[in-house]
């Protein structure tokens, strides 16, 4: 019988190749010798019925089937496969006997990466500074990929906020030596997988093919490149995830693989957005399971994590994408809409194939303690997070935007941001936070201060000081500007000089206001002076009770000491290094890292400024 079987394999391949590439797609599609995840269940997808009736079979040194397991829709198999340590690199081929007729679909097993392509998975620390851009909107490197034949989105006019504009990862390597001057260590897309979706395919959060990176941005080789060209200068790849939903054009839910890869309901049933059940001690179960299984939109369809096939699915692909790409970082998009326990397995398979990986989730919630209760904590709750790091939300609307936007009062103004910090003591680790003044979410932080350059550069200095990860939104260093009402495109506008025949133009600074390039320097002369600052990338912080607007806080190690003031108020403040002797101590002026200029120990700060000090003796 298996000789039969074999010769019948030989003689069908020799008759037909067409059936050797179109039998059958494997997710993943491929894997590597010398992983540690090296048990790796394929989902098998062929376009006919009747995996029931297969005999499957693979004659590869080193690999041997564990189990082979029909889904409810026939036309998906689990093949569950092992994979030696003694493996080589090479096509692995695997036979399928239908009916009896052989087919045969490659499984290549690749080398891990080597040269170049090893430096990777490094994780993003606080001594790195993030750049947060849109692929489509950056710069459009390559004008021939601008549509795609075939895609549903056909739309493309710049002057419409939700057609494609045609930016792509050409554009972003085209440009990676102005940020690399800006003093940006790492990029973060919204994300580059495939959104075959029919329209608001700009934002990249609607994945219709896991294995597929997104073709009006370049593909998979461009992303290759970028991520190539991003380590050959000393910097950083973060890939956008998302776990918790699909686009409604996903290959898995236009054909699903189970009645219970999605998470069904009798009719429509969004979530609702609230965090508050999952860790409310006096929550219903009926409101959780809305949050966690309730769809992100009619458009989003929710990802059932709790079975086991889909979540080998996700957690196999987070690790391919990583191994075949490059990637040193990980955001995670909507946290808290996921299945914790599965998400807790996830970050962990990573860290384990990758010890220094890093991970942040999207935590848009209310309050430390929440925030906390979705990452590492110092919480006694059942349920405790592995995740490393949070988006922080709560230093964002509770801390800055407060500290910019109201009057001093006891618990308003500046005092906010005070005070959220000081509740940093519930995180295993604040330093792993991501912080930021603005995103593809929000009203870009000038428009947010009402136009008020001296509040974004105030912002500016907090950011790049204060403890945690910082990113900066794509065009900010510029003063772009956006509301996020009524219409959040608003926010995801063009990055001047990214297309051809732009009038202003950020990457040459023509066409650029005084005040916009003046942004510019401003961020490139802090942003480079964090990245070689010892006390700010990987030093303490201390924070003095702030007084009638005025807030002083330090970073500092053995070596480095620099003193942040923030004056809110909008009077001229006298600061005496005398009533913050704890850190003063010994040193007897600063200096200005902007502007260069020194002060001495007695110092007037105008209204409404920061300034970042390093201390001399
Ligand atoms: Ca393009």
């Amino acid at each position: 019988m298996k000789r039969k079987f074999s010769l019948l394999v030989i003689a069908t391949l020799a008759m037909t190749c067409y059936s050797f590439a179109q039998y059958a797609k494997l997710y993943p599609t491929n894997w590597w010798v010398g992983m540690k995840w090296n048990k790796v269940q394929i989902l098998v997808y062929g376009e006919y019925d009747g995996f029931n009736k297969e005999t499957v079979r693979i004659n590869y040194p080193g690999v041997k089937i564990l189990k082979t397991t029909p889904l409810e829709n026939g036309k998906y198999m689990a093949l569950d496969v092992e994979i030696a340590a003694t493996a080589k690199p090479g096509d692995v081929i695997i036979e399928f006997l239908q009916n009896g007729k052989g087919h045969a679909v490659k499984w290549p097993l690749e080398k891990r990466r080597t040269g170049l392509g090893t430096t990777y998975a490094q994780g993003v620390n606080s001594s790195d500074l993030i750049y947060l851009l849109m692929p489509d909107r950056f710069s459009n490197g390559d004008e021939t990929n601008d549509r795609v034949a075939g895609m549903r989105d056909q739309t493309l006019n710049r002057n419409k906020i939700y057609d494609r504009h045609g930016g792509d990862l050409q554009g972003v390597i085209n440009h990676l030596d102005y940020l690399k001057k800006l003093g940006i260590t790492t990029v973060w897309m919204t994300p580059v997988l495939e959104n075959d979706q029919p329209y608001r395919t700009e934002h990249g959060y609607a994945f219709t093919d896991h294995y597929a990176i997104e073709r009006r941005i370049g593909g998979a080789e461009k992303y290759l490149q970028l991520s190539d060209e991003l380590h050959k200068r000393g910097m950083k790849l973060i890939q956008d995830a998302v776990y918790n939903h699909v686009g409604s054009k996903h290959i898995t839910f236009l054909d699903q693989p189970m009645k219970d890869w999605y998470h069904q309901w009798p009719q429509y049933t969004g979530t609702s957005y609230k965090d508050q059940p999952l860790f409310d001690p006096y929550a219903s179960k009926s409101d959780a399971k809305r949050t966690v299984d309730g769809w992100f939109t009619r458009e989003m369809p929710d990802v059932n994590q709790s079975n086991p096939y889909v979540a080998n699915y996700l957690i196999q692909h987070a690790i391919w994408s990583v191994e075949k790409f490059g990637v040193d970082g990980w955001r995670i998009d909507t946290y808290i809409y996921n299945d914790l326990p599965f998400m807790n397995r996830c970050n962990k398979a990573l860290t384990d194939e990758y010890p220094k990986m890093t991970m942040f989730g999207e935590t848009w919630v209310h309050g430390t303690a929440a925030q906390a209760y979705f990452v590492e904590n110092k919480i006694d709750v059942p349920f405790k997070s592995n995740l490393q790091g949070a988006t922080d939300f709560q230093a964002l609307m509770y801390g800055i935007q407060p500290a910019l936007k109201q009057d001093f009062g006891w618990t308003e103004g500046v005092n906010k941001l005070y005070t959220t910090l000081s509740n940093d003591f519930l995180y295993k680790d604040a330093n792993r936070n991501c912080i930021f003044l603005d995103n593809h979410d929000l009203t870009r932080i000038l428009s947010d201060v009402g136009g008020d350059i001296e509040k974004v550069k105030t912002g500016i200095a907090w950011l790049l000081t204060t403890r945690g990860i910082p990113q900066l939104y794509y065009g900010t260093e510029v003063l772009m500007k956006g509301e996020k009402n009524p219409d959040d495109g608003n926010v995801r506008l063009d990055f001047p000089g990214g297309w051809k025949g732009d009038t202003k133009n950020a990457f040459t600074g023509e066409g650029l206001t005084a005040e916009e390039k003046d942004m510019q320097q401003y961020v490139t002369t802090l942003a480079n002076y964090r990245k070689n600052s010892s006390a700010i990338t990987k030093g303490k912080l201390m924070q003095y009770v702030p007084e009638d607007g005025l807030y002083v806080y330090f970073r500092y190690d053995a070596k480095q000491t620099i003193m942040c003031v923030m004056n809110t108020s909008d009077k001229n403040k006298e600061v005496e290094f005398s009533k913050f002797a704890e850190r003063t101590d010994g040193f007897k002026s600063g200096k200005n890292v902007v502007s260069g200029v020194t002060v001495e120990h007695k110092f007037t700060i105008p209204a409404k400024r920061m300034w970042v000090l390093e201390l001399s003796k």
